[in-house]
């Protein structure tokens, strides 16, 4: 037969192969099966030859699909028979060829595996102990890659020279730490210190860990230097301590997060299933969302209530890093983990800039001496119906690729204004950068600038068009105009709610026309007002606006995405003209309604809007919720939280018109004012409203006729609304759809932006 001829095979592989364990898995493989041969990273795969009889080399390949390490995506896979060499020995990883074409394949940053875990806490291991430990299946990658190939040098690694301990490590192709580049051990690797909010130094390595604990143990204020930026760490049992955090922090009430040390702990206060158990301890390791217990243990300290006031859900993450490994072992309670920053500012990521920018927050400072080549926060995400959907997409997943079919243009897309996220498509690879935040402050319009041109840089690839948001005022679209101009290429600006609902289709990979419900806080249309409550009939190429919310104005313009009484008044002036806003006398002094009744009146710096988000407001001041907030969606999260399932449904939305349909609120204003009167009880209120709008989406889905439905925008971070119109519309035969791999806040717009503008390119005319 044939099986002792020999053949030889090659075979290119694309995918997350780099920084992964990858080689010495096929190196592994390959010397146990007595094949010959070599593989080599190459810039944008990695190439791989075979040599031996048919059925090893069939039984290499089969394996090598099948049963690859954890960590390995393998997206591409090409071989072709090659002419047999006819002396060749033994099987060898060959160096790094960087010529080629960039791979648009980087390995995002992943948590600390279990082997390295184990090492840790061995006092018999050599990295006991050590903060900095890793292998080719855990550590750093994205945060301090400074270009490609993925090789030591091209780190922040790179000005630690390894020892000999860990070189041999480095180079034995059968130690998991072969090739693993951010490899470091106690000798040779990064170390920690200990400083005061002044930058003295107090304590190092093994002491400036204790001496941190101690601090926090004590109720200090903690930054840490984390694997991405710097984190502020309280003890989250200690209600004072997280008060101060909150004052110095500048930020009232938004939730903070917090780590566990321990997946068994985390059950003491949160409803742990078995999804929710699994991403906690993957190697993405995001912040979960949990449902927090009513009822805790009485030997078990409760959370404070300050983390997340009023809030049934609790953000929750693991030690992701050895750093957070040794430190949680040792305070041994949980933690408030929260970005290093101000209020509405980037992450600091340098030692100086922490001493800068949270001398005054923080009381010490951990930091260590692994330079951080760029932010990476950490990803925020829930278990919706089962599966992972995620709020905040950073440490984990970005900037791992997502494949889509378009022309193979290079599109450079400058994201939203908020929660802003920065794309790149390249090779059919859109790449998304890990979240960069509002793009209010100066500091993070700085950063957001820096990242393009990182981001350019470290692909090396200039852009055929640059596609931004439609809103002429933000600075996202500003610096698309600027950039499109440098480049002397197409600036392609892309409606808001079109950007959401294509960037649903393009991760779902649909095609459309499908019918996109894109609800949120605000984004511009194409007629100059605010839109929000939008039913897109819509492809990526184009959409049409088929129904829509009746308009309400919102006096003060953009003041009230932080006063939802504002809103209030908008909906109830709209409604009853003055004698509707006299139902809004509790929520102003009689001046401050006057003053906005008479802008009103005269439709002075009063924008009309058809936005969801500020429907929810405007109900939520209506039922006495805050009338001033501290951050967008605020109010609309209160009244979610507020819901209590309840018989009947009491409010409608009148359906007017056609091209687009306008979907009236006045009945269910009207409704809400009569039930608060009769005395019912407001949580049944709040039932009722979301009710009402998943039966207005059912409803326009039914005239519409599209059986594929999209929901996304920044309203459908609400679960009850989410589940409510899920099961409505599955229930009528619909099959929907809602972003889960990226987030259905505006942090998805990138996304939609590239996916809109590659369909512009290719489609000759619009
Ligand atoms: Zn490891
Ligand atoms: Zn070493
Ligand atoms: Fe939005």
């Amino acid at each position: 037969m044939q099986t002792d001829v020999l053949v030889r095979r090659g075979i290119l592989v694309r995918g997350i192969v780099q920084g992964v364990g990858f080689r010495p898995f096929v190196f592994q493989l390959a010397s146990k099966l007595g094949l010959t041969g070599f593989v080599r990273n190459e810039s944008a795969a990695v190439r791989i030859e075979i040599q031996g009889t048919t059925s090893q080399v069939e039984q290499f390949e089969r394996t090598l699909r099948h049963h690859h390490p954890p960590q390995v995506r393998i997206e591409d896979w090409e071989a072709t028979w090659l002419p047999p060499l006819p002396k060749e020995f033994g099987f060898h990883i060959a160096s790094s060829d960087s010529g080629g074409g960039r791979a648009p394949v980087i390995p995002a940053d992943l948590a600390t595996c279990p082997a390295c875990v184990d090492e840790i806490f061995d006092p018999t291991e050599r990295r006991f102990r050590y903060p900095f430990t890793n292998c080719t299946n855990c550590g750093p990658r994205w945060s301090i890659i400074r270009g490609l190939p993925y090789d030591r040098p091209l780190t922040s690694m790179a000005h630690f020279a390894m020892c000999s301990d860990c070189q041999r490590e480095y180079g034995d192709p059968r130690d998991r730490r072969f090739h693993a580049q951010p490899i470091a051990c106690p000798v040779c690797g990064p170390q920690l210190t200990l400083l005061d909010s002044a930058g003295k130094l107090i304590a190092r390595e093994a002491h400036a860990l204790s001496e941190a604990v101690l601090a926090v143990q004590a109720g200090k204020i903690l930054a840490l230097l984390g694997l991405g930026g710097f984190q502020l760490i309280v003890d989250a049992t200690n209600p004072a301590a997280v008060s101060a955090l909150r004052a110095r922090k500048r930020r009232p009430h938004k939730p903070f997060a917090i780590m566990c040390p321990s997946l068994e702990s985390v059950g003491n206060w949160c409803h742990l299933g078995t999804e929710e158990a699994a991403w906690l301890s993957a190697p993405q390791a995001p912040i979960l969302l949990l449902r927090r217990r009513q009822t805790i243990p009485v030997d078990i300290p409760p959370i404070a209530e300050e983390v997340a006031p009023g809030n049934p859900y609790l953000g929750v993450m693991l030690p992701y890093t050895p750093l957070h490994h040794l430190f949680m072992h040792q305070i041994g309670r949980p933690i408030v983990c929260t970005s290093g920053n101000l209020s509405e500012e980037p992450m600091a990521t340098a030692v100086e800039e922490g001493l800068t920018r949270l001398g005054a927050v923080a009381d010490l400072f951990l930091v260590h001496n692994r330079p951080i080549v760029r932010p990476v926060d950490d990803s925020v995400a829930r278990v919706f119906r089962g599966r992972l959907q995620l709020l905040r997409r950073a440490r984990g997943f970005a900037p791992l690729p997502h494949k889509i079919n378009t022309g193979g243009k290079v599109i450079l897309a400058t994201g939203a204004h908020q929660k802003n996220t920065i794309g790149l498509l390249l090779r059919n690879n859109a790449i998304i950068t890990p979240h960069i935040g509002d793009l209010d402050s100066p500091l993070t319009v700085e950063v957001f600038t820096r990242a393009i041109e990182d981001l350019l840089r470290f692909y090396e690839v200039s852009p055929d068009a640059i596609a931004c948001d439609l809103h002429p005022d933000y600075a996202s679209r500003r610096l698309a105009e600027e950039l499109a101009r440098k480049h002397d290429v197409p600036l392609v600006p892309v409606q808001h709610h079109h950007a959401h609902v294509a960037a649903c289709l393009a991760e779902h990979h649909l095609e459309g026309p499908a019918l996109g419900i894109a609800w949120d806080g605000a984004g511009y249309g194409p007629d100059g007002t605010v839109w929000g409550g939008e039913f897109l009939a819509c492809s990526p190429v184009r959409f049409e606006r088929v129904a829509t919310f009746r308009p309400f104005p919102l006096p003060g313009g953009d003041k009230a995405a932080r006063q939802p009484r504002r809103s209030a008044l908008g909906l109830l002036y709209a409604w009853q003209g003055d004698s509707g806003a006299a139902h809004c006398r509790a929520m102003f002094n009689p001046q401050e309604l006057e003053v906005l009744c008479a802008m009103l009146a005269r439709g002075v710096n009063s924008p009309l809007c058809s936005s969801v988000g500020r429907l929810f407001d405007g109900v939520a001041a209506l039922l006495g919720l805050s009338p001033q907030v501290s951050f967008e969606g605020e109010a609309a999260m209160e009244l979610e939280f507020l819901a209590r399932p309840a018989e009947g449904a009491r409010y409608r939305f009148e359906l007017q018109g056609q091209d687009p349909i306008i979907l009236d609120w006045s009945p269910v204003v009207e409704g809400i004012l009569a039930d608060l009167e009769a005395g019912f009880p407001r949580e049944a209120i709040a039932w009722w409203f979301h009710e009402a709008l998943a039966d207005a989406a059912c409803q326009v889905a039914g005239r519409i006729g599209l059986k594929t439905v999209v929901i996304t925008g920044g309203c459908f971070q609400n679960a009850v609304l989410s589940q409510l119109i899920v099961n409505k519309l599955n229930g009528q035969g619909f099959r929907v759809f809602w972003p889960e791999a990226f987030p259905p806040n505006d942090g998805g717009i990138a996304l939609g932006q590239l996916v809109v503008a590659a369909a512009a390119l290719e489609a000759p005319m619009r």
